[in-house]
C-alpha cells in the first residue's frame, strides 16, 4: 500500500471553495478559490493508487495522475509540477475547463461511493503554484534547428504543437486572424471559467520562448498558403470551426436573434477593455432583456451564464432533450441554476413572434421518441403543446460546423470529408497535401481544448518524424 495514500474513506472530498451564487451573479471573476496547500496534499492523498489507473485512461492526454497526486500529497510540488507538465502543455487550464466528470474523474474508481478525487482542482494547483513560484520557464532548446513550421490558428491545438516544436529547436512561426492569441480559450470561453491573465501568460511563455506570432493575418487572404509553404518546411492547420448551426423557422431572422459566438466574443472583448459597438449599444448586451437560449452544449451554458452577469431581466435554457441527455456538462448545469438560470427541458423553437425585433420564442413540448441509429431518443414535437415565452434577446447555440476551408485558404486540392472536416491520415497526421497537417477541432469537429492540445502534441511529432525523413532520404536522392 502506498504509504500517506488512500485516505478516501475517512478524508471526504472537497473542491476548492465555490464563491456564493448571489456574489458570482455581480462579476466575471473564476468561481472557484484555489486550495490552500495543506488541502491539496490532503485531497491527493485520497487517491486509492490504482494499479489499472482508470483515470489515466481516460484521460485523453493520459496524464500520469496517480504518480501527481502522491508527489502532491508528499509536499513534492515541483517534481509534481514536473511530472504533470510533461504530457500537457496547459495543466492548469484543462484543470479549470476540461469536463472532468466525463473524463478524469468521471472514471475515478472511488467516485461510486465516496466521489471521486479532485483530480482538476489538484492539477490547477500544482501549476498555478509552479507559475507563483517561477518554475514554468521559457523552453532553450538544447539544439537550433534551421527548418521553420508555419502554424495556422494561436488556439490550443496551434500553440501546444508550437511549444513542442520549440522543444525540438525547430523555428516556430503562427499565423492568427484575431488580434489575440488564444483562440476559443481567448474569444469563447468566458472568464468566469478561465481568466484571461491565465492565457496571456502562457502567450508570454512561447514568445520568451522565440516562437513568433503573426497576428491579424488571416491565411488565405492576407498571406497565401503558397507564400507560406514556400516560407515552411512544414505547415500546421489548427484553424477551429466556427461556421454557428441555424434555425430553420418562421422569424429566425427577426432583429435581437444572433448567433451565441457573436455574443460571446462581444462580452469577452468589453471583459478585455476593447471598445465594442454593438455591446455598448445593447445589441449584443443582456442587460435588462429577457433571454432566451436554445442549445444544451457548454455554449449554451457559457451564454446563459453571460446573461447572468450582463443584468439580464430573466434567463431561459430551451433544450429539446432532457437533462440527462444534455450535452454540455452537469456541473456547469448545476452552477447555472444556482446563478438563476431556468432550465425549460424537452422544448424546442417552433417560431420567433415580433413585428419589428423578437418578442416571444412559441415553444412546442418535446416527446423523447424511439432510438434512431446512434441509440438517442428521437426528439418528436407533441402537437398543439406550445407556449409562448417572452424574449428580448435570443441567443442560437446549436453548435458548429467547419466552414469550407478549402475555399477560404484558397486551396482547392485540401481533402476535407463528409463532414467538412479536414481529412487526415491519421497516422501521419498528413492531410491530402504532402507536407500539410492538420489538428484541432478542424480535424474532429467541435471537440475540447484537452483534445486540441492532444492533437498538437501528435502533430508536432509526426511533423518532426516526416522532416527527419526527408532530411535523411534527400543526401540519398542527390547521390542517385
Ligand atoms: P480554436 O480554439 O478555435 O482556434 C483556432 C484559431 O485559428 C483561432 O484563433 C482563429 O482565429 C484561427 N484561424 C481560423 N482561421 C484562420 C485563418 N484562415 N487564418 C489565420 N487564423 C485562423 N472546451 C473545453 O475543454 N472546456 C470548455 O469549457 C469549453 N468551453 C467552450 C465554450 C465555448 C463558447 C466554445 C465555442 C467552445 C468551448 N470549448 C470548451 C471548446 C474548445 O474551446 C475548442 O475545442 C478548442 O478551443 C479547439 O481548439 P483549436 O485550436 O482546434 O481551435
Ligand atoms: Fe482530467 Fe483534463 Fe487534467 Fe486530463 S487534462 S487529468 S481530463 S482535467
Ligand atoms: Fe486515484 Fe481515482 Fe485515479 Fe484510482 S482512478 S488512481 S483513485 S484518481
Amino acid at each position: 500500500m502506498a504509504e500517506g495514500m488512500q485516505k478516501f474513506v475517512e478524508t471526504p472530498h472537497a473542491r476548492p471553495e465555490k464563491r456564493p451564487a448571489a456574489e458570482r451573479r455581480r462579476d466575471f471573476d473564476e468561481i472557484y478559490s484555489s486550495y490552500a496547500r495543506g488541502k491539496a496534499a490532503e485531497q491527493s492523498a485520497r487517491c486509492a493508487q490504482c494499479g489499472v489507473p482508470f483515470c489515466q485512461i481516460h484521460c485523453p492526454l493520459h496524464n500520469n495522475i496517480p504518480d501527481w497526486l502522491k508527489l502532491t500529497a508528499e509536499n513534492r510540488l515541483e517534481e509534481a509540477y514536473e511530472l504533470s507538465s510533461a504530457t500537457n502543455n496547459f495543466p492548469e487550464i484543462c484543470g479549470r475547463i476540461c469536463p472532468q466528470d466525463r473524463l478524469c474523474e468521471g472514471n475515478c474508481v472511488i467516485e461510486k461511493g465516496f466521489e471521486a478525487v479532485t483530480i482538476g482542482s489538484v492539477e490547477k494547483f500544482i501549476t498555478d503554484t509552479a507559475w507563483n513560484r517561477g518554475w514554468v520557464k521559457p523552453i532553450q532548446p538544447r539544439r537550433e534547428r534551421p527548418d521553420s513550421i508555419g502554424i495556422v490558428g494561436a488556439g490550443p491545438a496551434g500553440l501546444a504543437a508550437a511549444e513542442q516544436l520549440r522543444r525540438k529547436g525547430y523555428q516556430v512561426a503562427i499565423y492568427d486572424r484575431y488580434d489575440r492569441v488564444g483562440g476559443l480559450m481567448m474569444y469563447g470561453i468566458p472568464n468566469f471559467k478561465l481568466e484571461k491573465d491565465i492565457v496571456q501568460r502562457r502567450e508570454k511563455l512561447l514568445r520568451d520562448s522565440k516562437v513568433m506570432f503573426h497576428l491579424n493575418c488571416e491565411v488565405g487572404r492576407d498571406v497565401s498558403m503558397d507564400a507560406l509553404r514556400q516560407r515552411h518546411a512544414a505547415i500546421l492547420i489548427a484553424t477551429g470551426v466556427y461556421k454557428a448551426r441555424d434555425i430553420q423557422a418562421p422569424g429566425a431572422g427577426l432583429p435581437g436573434i444572433t448567433a451565441a459566438l457573436d455574443y460571446l466574443i462581444a462580452s469577452n472583448r468589453h471583459g478585455l477593455g476593447d471598445a465594442v459597438p454593438d455591446y455598448e449599444s445593447g445589441t449584443l448586451n443582456a442587460r435588462g432583456k429577457n433571454v432566451v437560449v436554445v442549445g444544451g452544449g457548454d455554449t449554451a451554458m457559457d451564454c446563459v451564464r453571460t446573461a447572468v452577469r450582463q443584468g439580464a431581466r430573466s434567463v431561459k435554457c430551451l433544450y429539446r432533450r432532457d437533462r440527462a441527455n444534455m450535452p454540455g456538462s452537469q456541473r456547469e448545469v448545476k452552477h447555472a441554476e444556482e446563478e438563476g438560470v431556468e432550465f425549460v427541458w424537452l422544448s424546442a423553437p417552433q417560431a420567433f413572434l415580433g413585428r419589428d425585433h423578437v418578442s416571444h420564442v412559441r415553444a412546442a413540448r418535446i416527446h423523447l421518441g424511439m432510438p434512431d441509429a446512434t441509440g438517442r431518443q428521437t426528439p418528436q414535437e407533441i402537437p398543439n403543446s406550445h407556449t409562448n415565452i417572452e424574449a428580448d434577446l435570443v441567443l442560437k447555440a446549436l453548435g458548429f460546423d467547419p466552414e469550407d476551408l478549402p475555399a477560404a485558404l484558397g486551396v482547392p486540392d485540401l481533402g476535407v470529408t463528409g463532414w467538412g472536416t479536414l481529412a487526415i491520415d491519421w497516422r501521419s497526421m498528413m492531410t491530402s497535401i504532402d507536407g500539410v497537417f492538420a489538428a484541432g477541432d478542424i480535424v474532429r469537429g467541435a471537440s475540447l481544448v484537452v483534445w486540441a492540445v492532444r492533437d498538437g502534441r501528435d502533430a508536432a511529432e509526426r511533423i518532426h518524424s516526416y522532416l527527419a525523413t526527408k532530411a535523411h532520404a534527400a543526401p540519398r536522392i542527390a547521390a542517385e
